[in-house]
């Protein structure tokens, strides 16, 4: 491997002895947390990005909705201890502190890409010369689809109206770049706070009070930063932003999304209305006129996937005790570790860190690429090692700071070295799977 600024680790003081990593786990404050996790055995999960572990508070809370279910039928929309008519809401209010929101700023609902139809709805606005969206292209396909059909309902063409800024390594974009994309005829801009292939974390604050200046509204995609980052989007002004929870969130698989929409919005209309975006005093009057709550609230379609939520009563609590601004101070050191591991142990392998590596401009996840990616990923998978793989040439090892262990990223890497050695990835094919 290149040698990547070795002296970015060397603060740390890290060595590469097993017994300094347990002694990590012994300082660690968030060690605890594990147990409430089902870690399985003999596995050791950094695919916390892509799907989080169920923990046990997260299994309890849906157990209890089920109950309710039992026990109240139709009333359980008003009775219980999490009356239904108002998780998403209350939810919403419980998530605010982890992207620095006001409470009525954050509602639990849909998906991230539906929640991107919504808002684009209710956001995007061409008017005149100002008509395009700016993008990235390294970012998530989903949301490359939400906004090239919002630009066709309008009749634009997504060629000449979706600016895609572009990368000049293939694995982040830069500040001057994106500063360089806004023009005048740019309506609306929507970015990953985190890219979620090498894991770079852009400069929200500056992108959004540049893009502020030249009239634009901002939209961030939070789903690679929420639960592993702290934001600030109602001092930073974001104007709104998205994301799911079944990533560093751990609420389960397609669990309900959120999302964000400043207060200074609150008396827009709802671009796609559906009646759980009622003002709730309004909502069983059954009116044709649609009365839109006054807050994040009214973004709203649909009824509340109830079992769905549930997961996330129990998994944001363990949030609210860990607060996220240990979870990324572990999240930053365990990282860190990992790639001093990776440089000191993976030497001459053919292996390179393609994140960024100052602290200020990655998120949770270590993204290493080698040509022979897909089959290192499945030799390390048959061997307990949960990676994930991105096309064509990214793995992605992300330690989870509530349920991963420095051990298991000294034995990871250790395995990963014996992979290597032995060539043991050989004997797979270097493609990916239907899901990588
Ligand atoms: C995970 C992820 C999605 C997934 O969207 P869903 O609607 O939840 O399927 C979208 N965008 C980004 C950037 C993601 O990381």
């Amino acid at each position: 491997m290149k040698s990547q600024s070795t002296s970015l680790f060397a603060e740390r003081n890290f060595d590469l002895s097993k017994s300094y990593a347990k002694s990590l786990d012994q300082q660690d404050v968030l060690s605890k947390f594990r147990d409430e996790f089902y870690v399985k055995e003999g596995y050791i999960y950094l695919d916390g990005n892509s799907l989080g572990l169920c923990s046990k508070r997260a299994e309890k809370s849906l157990l209890h909705a089920l109950e309710d279910w039992k026990q109240f039928g139709i009333d359980g929309w008003t009775e219980g201890d999490h009356p239904w008519f108002y998780l998403s809401e209350k939810l919403g209010n419980k998530m605010a502190p982890l992207v620095g929101a006001q409470e009525n700023e954050v509602v639990v609902t849909g998906s991230t890409t539906s929640n991107l139809h919504q808002l684009l709805a209710t956001f995007y606005r061409p008017e005149g010369k100002r008509t395009k969206i700016i993008a990235d292209e390294l970012n998530f396909p989903s949301d490359i689809y939400a906004l090239q059909s919002h630009l066709q309902l309008h009749g634009l063409d997504p060629e000449s109206h979706l600016m895609k800024i572009r990368s000049r390594d293939g694995r982040t974009i830069t500040q001057e770049d994106i500063m360089g994309a806004m023009t005048e005829e740019i309506a609306l801009l929507v970015l990953p706070t985190v890219l979620y292939r090498s894991g770079q974390l852009l400069d929200i604050q500056r992108i959004t009070s540049h893009a502020h200046e030249l009239g634009m509204i901002v939209g961030f995609d939070a789903c690679h930063s929420i639960g592993a980052i702290p934001h600030e989007f109602h001092s930073w002004n974001v104007d709104f932003a998205y994301w799911c929870t079944y990533k560093y969130l751990n609420s389960g698989p397609g669990a309900v999304g959120a999302l964000f929409v400043h207060e200074k919005h609150f008396s827009r209309q709802p671009g796609l209305a559906g009646w759980f975006g009622s003002d709730k005093q309004k909502q069983f009057d059954m009116e044709h006129t649609f009365t839109p709550a006054p807050h994040a609230g009214g973004m709203q379609i649909g009824t509340p996937h109830i079992l769905s939520m549930s997961p996330l009563i129990g998994s944001l609590e363990m949030f609210h005790e860990a607060t996220i601004q240990r979870i990324r101070a572990k999240s930053l050191h365990i990282t860190s570790y990992l790639m001093y591991l990776i440089q000191h142990e993976l030497q001459g392998f053919g292996f390179h860190i393609g994140n960024p590596l100052e602290d200020e401009r990655r998120g949770g996840h270590v993204c290493l690429e080698h040509d022979e990616a897909a089959r290192i990923c499945k030799s390390l998978k048959a061997k307990g090692i949960i990676p994930d793989f991105r096309a064509p040439n990214v793995i992605r090892l992300a330690p989870v700071s509530l349920y991963t262990s420095y051990g298991e990223v000294f034995d990871a890497v250790q395995c990963l070295k014996q992979v290597m050695m032995d060539k043991e990835y050989e004997e797979y094919e270097n493609k990916r799977e239907v899901i990588a």
